[in-house]
């Protein structure tokens, strides 16, 4: 395993959540302050995602900076709420002038506390932003409003960094940054440099993308700036453990970080409403150093000659031997 490797998580894995069932929500509410304290117990995380405004109470960032120093954590990004109730009707596409320079403000606020904690970027996540049925949004001005908006964005705070995490669905039907490719269509729109992809795993696959392949796209085009890892059924963002359903797939999308000499966090976005947040944490992590690990036994040169014959089951088992140990496919490796 690399001995530099880092891990990080969303600080939202240590909330409690609530759905359109459980609206008394699935356990005690937390304040971000709580959540930092759990995160601190999780053995092998080094950084988190915070979300802003600081969630359960008002907290000032020198609050914030001291329970992070005391579990030793550092800030990755920074992700801006611009998907609440105010922003029903989207933060950048939204119809109201005053709601779209809300959210530009909310934004510009989240970039100077990205500043203050030494963030690599500010996460825009616009779950918002998007629609819901045919005919009721014109298809070029609401493409066209998304990117106005990060793009006023990058050009204002040229000294950071913005990811867009795309996802297909949910909150809204339809978002309107549902695919990489799509993303990167108008990241090359936008033509800023510090422009950039999240690519979540888990989006990926429930967007019926091959996660792998993602990455490789972006990578690329020299904007994959950030990842998270979770899973799910493909029918949804379940936000489940990472490596609970697809290990062959997050096998293979860090094999292809792992190519790329890619080397940011390996971070988890999952949502374990039902579990214990920080043993769901520490379960993924230990999946994810097995990974590490494996990528280190796999037989790269033996891959290369299967791949450039799209030998598909030579090129499997050799990735499954790396992953599974040498007795899943004997004599194979
Ligand atoms: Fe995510
Ligand atoms: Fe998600």
């Amino acid at each position: 395993m690399a001995t530099d490797r880092r891990f990080g998580a969303g600080i939202w894995h240590f909330a409690t959540y609530v759905d359109r069932y459980a609206t008394d929500g699935y356990g005690e509410p937390r304040s971000i302050l709580d959540a930092i304290e759990l995160a601190g117990r999780v053995r092998d995380l080094s950084v988190v995602d915070l979300n802003y405004p600081f969630f359960g109470g008002s907290f000032t960032d020198a609050q914030i900076e001291d329970a992070l120093r005391r579990n030793a954590l550092d800030v990755i990004g920074i992700t801006p709420e611009i998907y609440t109730r105010t922003f029903a009707k989207g933060a950048f596409t939204n119809p109201d002038p005053g709601v779209r320079r809300r959210a530009h403000e909310l934004v510009t606020e989240a970039a100077g506390v990205a500043r203050r904690f030494g963030a690599e970027y500010v996460k825009l996540w616009p779950g918002q932003d998007g629609w819901d049925y045919p005919f009721q949004v014109d298809h070029r001005a609401l493409w066209k409003a998304s990117l106005d908006g990060v793009g006023a964005l990058a050009a204002e705070n040229p000294d950071l960094r913005f990811v867009i995490e795309y996802k297909p669905r949910e909150p809204r039907v339809h978002m309107s940054f549902d695919s990489v490719a799509r993303t990167l269509l108008g990241i090359e729109r936008i033509g800023l440099p510090n422009v950039g992809i999240l690519l979540d795993f888990g989006h990926s696959l429930f967007g019926g993308e091959s996660p792998a392949d993602a990455a490789q796209l972006a990578i690329d085009h020299g904007r994959l700036f950030g990842i998270d890892v979770n899973d799910n059924l493909r029918g949804w963002d379940d936000d489940m453990i990472a490596g609970s359903i697809h290990p062959i797939e997050i096998f293979e999308f860090f094999h292809t970080l792992e190519r790329n000499a890619w080397d940011g966090v390996w971070q988890l976005d999952q949502f374990p409403f039902r579990e214990d947040s920080v043993a769901a944490a520490d379960a993924a992590i230990d999946f994810l150093k097995l990974v590490d690990t494996a990528l280190g036994r796999l037989d790269v040169e033996a891959l290369a000659t299967a791949q450039a014959e799209h030998d598909s089951i030579r090129a499997l088992r050799l990735a499954q031997s790396a992953l599974y140990g040498s007795r899943w496919a004997p004599g194979q490796g």
